[in-house]
């Protein structure tokens, strides 16, 4: 037994160590990534759920790695996070994607483009100057950008949060809560923030239709929107079953896998004609 301890005791301080190995080896990865071209924004369409139109796109990272393949943004944005390396490609990923997004709307589809904002781009060189030198240098307006923000970075509610936000929607940006009812739902810091848009999180839309529950969760969500004149975004809609609740609760967009995968840009592209036009 004492043998058999000590073994398990040994197995785990090697997975530490590899753990940390290969943390640190992310780490280093990651660093050279932009450089190496290997960092890529994909986009998943954002749809009008009584049209079916496409009204937007959502920007989503992916990591092109030489050994490991594509690896997902919850894997490396919280390494990216902690080294602050998510500063230069956060904006990176803006400047990509307002660059793309801006060619589409040239080419005539009437869309807007959501981008993730980590809370730690407050401190790391993105202010209302950067974004403005972004949305010149190409020619995006900021009318057709939504920035997507967590629940997490309102509740901090330090007067410098509604500052660095109230900056950004003077603009004319607009701001969206994402993955709305996961966090601390307390629902006063949204008469504090300029708020445009609610996505309602994955979770609650999971089960719509077997759990009577979510359904009215999510009812609750959509008529407080609607109260506050704000725009909701239901996310993970996988199902024409989901997608025709949705309808019946006059959930304005929709967002899932139902419609399409975050997709590159090549290939939302040659796949725009397939949805309805605005
Ligand atoms: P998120 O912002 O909540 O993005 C939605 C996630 O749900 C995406 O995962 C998307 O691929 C996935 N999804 C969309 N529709 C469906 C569906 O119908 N079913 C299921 N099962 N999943 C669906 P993804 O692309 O892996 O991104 C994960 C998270 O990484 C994002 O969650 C976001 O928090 C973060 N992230 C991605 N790109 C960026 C970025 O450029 N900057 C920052 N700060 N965070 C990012
Ligand atoms: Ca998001
Ligand atoms: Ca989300
Ligand atoms: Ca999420």
């Amino acid at each position: 037994a004492k043998q058999a301890g000590r073994n398990r005791y040994q197995f785990f301080s090697e997975q530490l160590q590899e753990d940390a190995n290969s943390m640190m080896e992310m780490e280093q990865d990651l660093r050279v990534s932009l450089e190496q071209k290997q960092l890529e924004v994909y986009y998943q369409p954002i749809i009008d759920s009584r049209t079916l139109c496409l009204v937007g796109v959502e920007a989503l990272l992916r990591w092109n790695h030489p050994i490991h393949g594509i690896i997902s943004p919850d894997r490396f944005i919280p390494l990216a996070e902690d080294t602050g390396m998510i500063g230069v490609i956060g904006q990176w990923v803006l400047e990509t994607a307002c660059q793309q997004a801006g060619q589409w709307i040239t080419k005539g589809y009437n869309l807007y483009l959501s981008v993730n904002l980590s809370g730690r781009q407050k401190s790391l060189g993105l202010d209302e100057a950067v974004l403005r030198r972004i949305l010149e240098s190409t020619a995006f307006r900021p009318e057709n950008l939504v920035l997507e923000i967590t629940e997490g970075m309102l509740l901090d509610n330090s007067h410098s949060t509604i500052e660095w936000l109230t900056s950004f929607s003077r603009m004319g940006v607009q701001l969206a809560i994402d993955d709305f009812g996961t966090g601390y739902s307390a629902l006063s810091y949204l008469k504090r923030f300029p708020i445009d848009i609610l996505k309602i999180d994955r979770e609650f839309i999971r089960e719509l239709g077997h759990n009577t529950q979510d359904m009215l969760v999510v009812k609750a969500i959509i008529s407080m929107a609607k109260s506050l004149k704000l725009r909701i975004v239901a996310e993970g809609v996988e199902t024409d079953e989901q997608l025709t609740i949705l309808q019946s609760l006059n959930c304005e967009f929709v967002q899932g896998y139902l419609f399409s995968k975050p997709v590159t840009a090549h290939e939302l592209e040659k796949s725009f004609d397939g949805f309805n036009q605005g």
